[in-house]
């Protein structure tokens, strides 16, 4: 066991950044930003900007999935004898679908603290403003390019419970939307596009609706959130779930038999609720 608070004062910050707006940048993460002896970033062209429009100037070096593993220990050594360090990517969070986490790792073995500075992030904007279920997900990053194993994936998730939310390039979204309503069936999904940007926007639909969609008009950064499986076609039959609930009601309340059901079963809790309030 460890504890972050044992650890010396030296601290790696992974720094949120901006998805789009650059207003969204925090006080905090200016502070940090002017104090850290050096920052890591996935571009440095992109986090130069950032710098430069936040005038400060600071010493970047290259971290990126091609040298992580190259150039870990040169900036573990770096952070125990300087003090500090920040590490970006070019929007959002460091390490979701983004470099940061053999570093992280190395920074915790080294007894290196690591401090995240909140900010912006695609998924859970894009998430919370989708009118999908909020309060369970799963967040699959980038789907494969190639369509055969973009379906091989989505047929693993095919009974996910769960909304769920996938990174898409705009050159792609046509055919991962094929392959959606191909593997998973008609569900509703919003296509959150430009967040934080002039052109915003939500597109909120059914994967049956995408033969009416214009896709020229779907350009941008975007990240789909998609219904999870509600499960009333598949896995167990409703019939023999309302005689299990009437025998497990016999004892226990029904709040025990949702919690019974929920462990037992992939299968979404208000519809769950429902069957046992039904009757
Ligand atoms: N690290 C980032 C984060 O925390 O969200 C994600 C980096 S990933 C390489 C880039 C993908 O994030 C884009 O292809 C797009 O799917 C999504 N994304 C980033 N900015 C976005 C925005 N403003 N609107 C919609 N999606 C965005």
């Amino acid at each position: 066991m460890k504890r972050s608070r044992d650890f010396p004062s030296r601290v790696l910050y992974l720094v949120a950044t901006p998805i789009g707006n650059l207003n969204d940048i925090s006080p905090r993460t200016i502070d940090v930003l002017n104090n850290v002896s050096f920052v890591c970033a996935e571009d440095t062209r992109v986090t130069k900007n950032l710098l430069s429009y936040l005038k400060i100037d600071k010493e970047l070096v290259s971290y990126h999935s091609y040298n992580e593993k190259e150039i870990v220990d040169y900036l573990i050594k770096r952070i125990i004898k300087e003090g500090s360090a920040a590490l970006c990517s070019d929007a959002g969070y460091p390490l979701i679908s983004d470099p940061g986490s053999i570093l992280v790792k190395e920074a915790i073995k080294n007894d290196i603290i690591v401090s995240v500075i909140p900010g912006p992030s695609a998924s859970l904007n894009g998430l919370i403003g989708s009118s999908l279920p909020c309060d369970r997900f799963y967040f699959h990053g980038f789907l494969p390019s190639k369509s055969g194993e973009r379906k091989q994936v989505l047929t693993k998730l095919k009974s996910c419970p769960v909304t769920m939310i996938f990174y898409e390039s705009p050159h792609r979204i046509k055919d991962t939307l094929f392959d959606l309503k191909e593997v998973l069936g008609n569900r509703n999904i919003t296509i959150a596009r430009e967040l934080t940007k002039m052109y915003e926007e939500y597109i909120y639909l059914t994967l049956d609706e995408i033969d009416s969609l214009d896709f020229d008009t779907i350009r941008g950064e975007l990240v789909l959130i998609i219904e999870g499986n509600n499960n009333k076609d598949e896995s167990i039959d409703e019939k023999s779930l309302l005689l299990e609930i009437e025998d497990l009601k016999k004892d226990f309340s029904n709040k025990e038999v949702l919690k019974i059901l929920l462990n037992k079963y992939h299968l979404k809790k208000n519809y769950l609720y429902d069957l046992i309030n039904k009757n």
